[in-house]
């Protein structure tokens, strides 16, 4: 039996028929933003109430602790360098993984005012960093450390690292959370779990039109509205799907929209994320686990990739 559930035959053309679902690993307390790196090939990933970053190498399948008091770390993600970049709850800042091993805080402040507790991130072809920052890191204790919002809102931010510029590009949201472009960069996806703090509002991931100078978008409408759960973090693949978390199952989107299919996984979803030499498998966090599934398709932004290049 499948772990594949097919609504639309563009899912089959991205699945393995007897592909199944594993379980890697169990035992954290909230698992969140997971980040392939494909020079150490291994995956890390957040155990945020532990405070805690985890590693699974995919050499032997063991699983570790890489790094303790990690500021809570929630969402990663890869710069165009190879190296990792961290929401910090607990810092409150975005932070990025030299090459030399040490953490080197990026972005704390907007205006004189401390960030919220920025959740997720991404890197555009540019270089620039775009992450979201709602209030989850500074709501309790639990996933961070309780505090009051400096700023009045939770928002979208644009860093450009070479201008040192931090521009908020989107301001009218109650709770961004997960964001992602499209293979073209002209499309940002972004998820609104707003309605884990005002009743009634719409469980979406939203789209804007990014603007020809890359700077700034345009609201363009609602891509999906979650049928559980939450849209928490989401990846785009190099057809343009959207592969979405949600409470029971991995949501699959065509860039028109359609669910087109799901991963049924027995925890809440989180987030997850393509890797593997070849880019194929994907990484999900789910509540207290680790899960991967191999697919027929590959993430966006990553050009053909082999397993071992010969010299
Ligand atoms: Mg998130």
């Amino acid at each position: 039996m499948s772990d594949y559930e097919i609504l639309d035959d563009r899912f089959r053309k991205l699945t393995i028929g007897h592909a199944k679902l594993e379980r890697l690993w169990t035992g954290s307390r909230w698992a969140e933003g997971p980040v392939y790196v494909p020079a150490a090939r291994h995956l890390l990933w957040s155990d945020i109430p532990n405070d805690r970053l985890l590693r699974y190498d995919e050499d032997d399948g063991s699983v570790s602790v890489f790094e303790t008091h990690c500021n809570n770390q929630n969402g990663h993600t890869l710069d165009r360098e190879g190296r990792v970049v961290a929401c910090e709850h607990g810092g409150r800042c975005v932070s990025r993984l030299e090459h030399d091993g040490r953490w080197r805080r990026l972005v704390g402040t907007v205006g004189g005012k401390r960030l919220n507790s920025p959740n997720d991130v991404v890197v555009k072809s540019d270089g620039t960093i775009w992450f979201t920052d709602p209030v989850y890191g500074i709501d309790s204790n639990y996933e961070g450390m309780i505090a009051e919002p400096e700023i009045g809102g939770s928002q979208v931010y644009r860093f450009d690292e070479a201008t040192g510029e931090v521009d908020a590009v989107i301001t009218d949201l109650v709770q961004p959370n997960g964001l992602a472009f499209s293979p073209d960069e002209n499309i940002l996806y972004l998820s609104d779990t707003g309605a884990s703090h005002v009743q009634g509002l719409p469980r979406a991931i939203k789209t804007y039109d990014v603007a020809e100078n890359g700077r700034s978008l345009r609201s363009r409408g609602t891509l999906a509205e979650c049928e559980a759960g939450f849209f928490d973090g989401f990846r785009v693949d190099r057809g343009g799907n959207i592969w979405a978390s949600s409470a029971d199952a991995v949501r699959v989107y065509a860039p028109d929209g359609t669910l087109i299919g799901r991963i049924l996984v027995p925890e809440i979803v989180s987030n997850l994320c393509f890797g593997g030499p070849k880019r194929n498998r994907l990484y999900i966090t789910a509540q207290t686990s680790l899960y991967s599934i191999y697919v027929n398709a590959h993430p966006a932004g990553v050009g053909p990739v082999a397993g071992h290049i010969s010299h």
